[in-house]
């Protein structure tokens, strides 16, 4: 049995292995910044693709354990999922490839590394989020932290649980944290604030944003 850290551990040893992969082909790279970009969207998505397999194999396992844990009446088996991001990817990686045409390849490598992260953490979250939604014994998940910055504490905190199947993992370019199912089953606690809940929103008004900050300056 994985603990939901050792679990996140793991996630950070795939998600690194790939930035490395990634940021050290980016070393052995030559030519113009066009044939430098292109050879970027061929290598990256692949790295990108290869890796995805292992963080969402990881979560699938991990979303298992927990639920024997949990010992819930109905069977489920959870499946990894990884959503089609083609495009969205392609852009990522030509936007990481812009400092080439202005001579900083230090400043390419450092976008390579906050999108290959990003894209490759994704897929663990998606496949806890979207299992979560399919078992019938699931009550929601929480989102696991270490550190992190005060967004990431604060939506962690309590360990409160989002129950509302349309609230989002809100994630940034070097989030480090991860989901872990709930069930129905679990004496979970708490469920997520309004804070926390608005805090996933993809999308906030001026005035939330700025609620937001002020909650988050005086709170965390
Ligand atoms: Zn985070």
């Amino acid at each position: 049995m994985t603990t939901a850290l050792q679990s996140k551990a793991a996630l950070q040893l795939v998600t690194g292995a790939a930035v490395d992969a990634v940021v050290s082909a980016l070393g052995r790279l030559s030519g113009s910044p066009e044939q430098q970009r292109a050879a970027l969207l061929d290598i990256a998505p692949s790295v990108i693709g290869h890796y995805s397999d292992g963080s969402s194999a990881l979560a699938a396992d991990f979303y298992d354990d927990e639920r024997e844990r949990a010992a819930p009446p109905k069977l489920y088996i959870a499946e990894p999922v990884v959503l089609d991001r083609t495009e969205k990817i392609r852009r990522a990686v030509a936007w990481a490839s812009d400092p080439l045409f202005v001579g900083e390849p230090e400043k390419t490598a450092g976008r390579l590394a906050e999108v290959v992260n990003l894209e490759t953490a994704r897929p663990y979250r998606d496949t806890i989020l979207t299992n979560r939604r399919r078992d019938p014994s699931a009550a929601g998940w929480r989102r696991v932290t270490n550190g992190g910055c005060k967004l990431c504490r604060m939506l962690a905190d309590r360990g409160a649980v989002y129950i509302d199947t349309t609230a989002r993992f809100a994630a940034h370019a070097s989030c480090k944290c991860t989901a872990q199912p709930v069930f129905s089953s679990d004496d979970y606690g708490d469920e997520a604030n309004v804070m926390q809940y608005m805090a996933s929103k993809a999308r906030r008004s001026p005035q939330q944003q700025a609620t937001l900050r002020e909650y988050l300056n005086a709170n965390y």
